[in-house]
This record gives structure tokens, sequence and C-alpha cells, in this order.
């Protein structure tokens, strides 16, 4: 079996009426998930997560919450090979609402929780963003 790592975040922007709403992307493929790709040879997770998010969201201005690392692991299938793959998700905090989309996805949305939630594909990708909503009601409540 083979092995793939990837980076990427729960991006979150506030919006000043209705507070966190948070980054998904569409991917080509149908599933609804957050920005992350594999990890490149000499890079960290973080470098990872930031070139990830620059090049599939076209997103510079951005601050990493400290305290917030997250890893699902699932398999899939490419052909015949089947593949385990570990992602790791920080939890960012974009400063511009503006989206570039690479040709990998084919829509994005900026939803509050409740709706995020709903629409995320994929159970783990759920519980990664329920504990990033829970990281911010300890940390900065006043975000949500
Ligand atoms: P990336 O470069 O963003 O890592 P990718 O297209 O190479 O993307 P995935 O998004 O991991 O890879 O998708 C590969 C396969 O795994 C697809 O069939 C997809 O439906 C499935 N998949 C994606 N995310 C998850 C998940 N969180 N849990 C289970 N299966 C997933």
């Amino acid at each position: 079996m083979r092995d793939e790592r990837s980076s990427g975040a729960v991006v979150f922007s506030i919006d000043k009426n209705s507070g966190a709403e948070f980054l998904l992307l569409h991917h080509t493929s149908g599933h609804w998930d957050f920005p992350k790709g594999n990890i490149e040879i000499g890079e960290d997770e973080m470098q990872a997560a930031r070139r990830e998010i620059l090049e599939e969201t076209g997103i510079r201005d951005i601050n990493f919450l400290e305290g917030f690392r997250k890893k699902i692991e699932y398999r899939y299938k490419r052909g015949e090979k089947l593949i385990h793959k570990e992602v790791i998700f920080y939890l960012l905090r974009a400063n511009t609402r503006k989206i570039i989309l690479s040709n990998e996805h084919i829509a994005y949305v900026w939803n509050k929780y409740d709706s995020a939630i709903k629409k995320l594909t994929y159970k783990n990708t759920k519980n990664v963003l329920t504990e990033a909503k829970k990281f911010l009601e300890t940390n900065s409540p006043e975000k949500l």
C-alpha cells in the first residue's frame, strides 16, 4: 500500500454581521472539503498548508491559530492501488474573502458552522470542523 501525506486547513474569515464563516471547496471529483494538498519534499506541514491555500484559493494573508492541529486518515483506490492517506489540518484566519480557484475545484462557499457541517462530504472532516468550532469558542469566543 502506498502512503500519502497532505496538509491543509480549516480556513475562516470574520463577517462583521454574522461572525466566523468557514471556507469549503467543491472538488472536481465531487466531494466538499477544506483546502489541502500533498506535502512536498523539503516542506514542513505548515509550509505545505500555506502553499496549498495560496494555490487553491489565492489567499496569502492568513494567520495560523496556535495550538490547533488535527490529523485524519483514510484509504482510497487509485486505479488498482490502495492508498493510505494522512491529512493534517491547521486552523487559519483569512484576512480576505476573495477567492481565486485552481482547476482542482469547481466552487467554493463561506458558510457558518451549521451549513458547513451539512455540506462537508466526509465524517472525518465534519469532526475536524467541530473541533475547530470548539477551539474558537474556548480561545476566541468573540469570533463566533
Ligand atoms: P489533494 O491534492 O487535495 O490532497 P486529491 O484529489 O489528490 O487531493 P483527495 O481529496 O484525498 O485527493 O481525494 C482522493 C480520494 O479520497 C477521492 O476519491 C475522495 O473522494 C476521497 N476522499 C477525500 N477526502 C476524504 C476523506 N476526508 N475521507 C475519506 N475519503 C476521502
